[in-house]
């Protein structure tokens, strides 16, 4: 004989579940009630178990092949765009000039006054200049530029004239510079 498989929803507590269609009687493993298999209503039939289950699923509104796509799609969104989303939604300046300098320096290796318009548009400058004021990314090649990574920590000569300008910023300036 073949056995065949089917989405049966519990008469008491309304749950769907598997049921092997050849017994006479089924117990719901959530409340407990026995239903009479030939009195409940198949939901789906099939012999192949596999495809009960994805019933199953959608009708408990998960769909597998669904859940695992989303997953997927969030691990593909590129950090470039990460790095805009995140800079448009900070609202700590110097968190949001981290953020933009560290992002591009990432995507780019070094990057220019244009890869900081493509993200602030025409507060390019004035973004760029802050950076540079507040130690946050350096000038590395005439016109290119990189983020100061691990400045707190490591101890090069380029720190010093750096500590000497962030000093004297008033706190307060970086704010009303943007
Ligand atoms: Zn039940």
């Amino acid at each position: 004989m073949i056995r065949l498989y089917g989405l049966i929803q519990c008469a008491l507590c309304k749950r769907p579940r598997i049921v092997d269609l050849s017994k006479s009687t089924s117990s719901c493993p959530y409340c407990d009630y026995s239903d009479e298999v030939k009195d409940s209503a198949v939901l789906f039939r099939s012999k192949s178990q596999q495809e009960v289950r994805q019933a199953l699923s959608q009708a408990m509104g998960v769909d597998d092949r669904d859940a695992a796509e989303k997953r997927s799609r969030v691990a593909s969104v590129d950090p470039y765009s990460t790095m805009v989303y995140r800079y448009e939604h900070c609202r700590d300046q110097r968190t949001k000039l981290t953020i933009l300098a560290e992002g591009l320096t990432e995507a780019k290796g070094e990057f220019t006054l244009e890869d900081v318009e493509e993200v602030v548009g025409d507060r390019a400058e004035k973004v760029l200049k802050a950076m540079l004021d507040h130690c946050i990314a350096y000038e590395s090649h005439p016109g290119r530029y990189r983020v100061r990574s691990h400045f707190l920590v490591g101890m090069s000569s380029l720190l010093i004239p750096c500590i000497f300008r962030t000093s004297r910023t008033t706190p307060g300036s970086l704010t009303y510079m943007l």
